[in-house]
């Protein structure tokens, strides 16, 4: 499986997926979704259950054209999209906080995606494993050689679901504050404080073999930018 971003292609808006607000930030390219997917890394899953609307946060994996959950076989959610339910998810990179001139002018510069879709079940077992195996790749190249593959348990136990990416929009904000000009004034700072997500140092578990010290891929953590 490869996680290649450079993905040519559009996503045809359609009318659940046009961004109507500032729909000069709204991205349907394939690249930009995919860029997006591949940086973050939670997701949250809203879904309908007993006529209740419900958002769960979850980790989940970009393969090609398909996204993959993962989760227990027990978990409502898991449940709720295996059964084919409509259901969308949205990823979101903060990117800095944006200081205004006004109160209200105060903003985020974001990038962000909102899937729409239906999931299936991964029954296969191969392809099932070729999923657990993305996901643990997916939180830090290089980990599945190092740990013990999943057993006929661990199978048992996880459901894995495919997202095909067929409905998604990406809206995307940069820049300083947008007032108009004459809000500007002296003795007020306006402009932006990046933020971005930076790895501490490894903590080492203590249950673990004191012998070996973090990997290269853990001691230089990086997400694709
Ligand atoms: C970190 C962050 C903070 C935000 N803060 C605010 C805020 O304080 N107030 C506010 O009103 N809005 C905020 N937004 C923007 C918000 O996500 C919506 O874009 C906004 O509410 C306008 O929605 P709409 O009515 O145009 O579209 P809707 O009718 O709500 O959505 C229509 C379709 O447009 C697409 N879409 C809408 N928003 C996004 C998005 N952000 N990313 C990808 N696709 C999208 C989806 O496909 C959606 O189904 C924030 C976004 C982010 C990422």
């Amino acid at each position: 499986m490869t996680t290649n971003a450079d993905a040519p292609g559009e996503f045809t808006p359609t009318r659940r997926t046009k961004v109507r607000r500032h729909p000069e930030r709204a991205r349907y390219d394939r690249q930009t979704v995919y860029e997006i997917l591949d940086q973050a890394f939670v997701c949250h899953v809203a879904f309908v259950t007993d006529g209740m609307p419900f958002v769960v946060p979850t980790n989940y994996v970009r393969v090609g054209d398909t996204l993959y959950l993962h989760g227990s076989v027990g978990s409502r959610m898991m449940k709720t999209l295996a059964s084919g339910a409509s259901f969308s998810l949205c990823v979101t990179l903060l990117d800095g906080i944006v200081f205004a001139p006004t109160a209200t002018g105060h903003s985020l510069n974001y990038r962000s995606v909102v899937v729409l879709g239906n999931a299936k079940v991964v029954d296969d077992a191969d392809m099932k494993v070729d999923a657990m195996r993305a996901f643990v790749e997916y939180v830090a190249r290089g980990r599945w050689p190092m740990v013990r593959a999943p057993n006929e348990s661990d199978m048992a136990r996880t459901m894995v679901l495919a997202v095909p990416l067929v409905e998604a929009s990406a809206k995307v904000r940069t820049g300083f504050a947008t007032d108009g000009q004459e809000e500007y004034r002296e003795g007020t700072w306006t402009g932006v404080l990046p933020l971005k997500l930076t790895p501490g140092e490894p903590i080492r578990d203590p249950r673990g073999d004191r012998a070996v010290r973090a990997p290269d891929n853990i001691r230089h953590y990086s997400r694709p930018q």
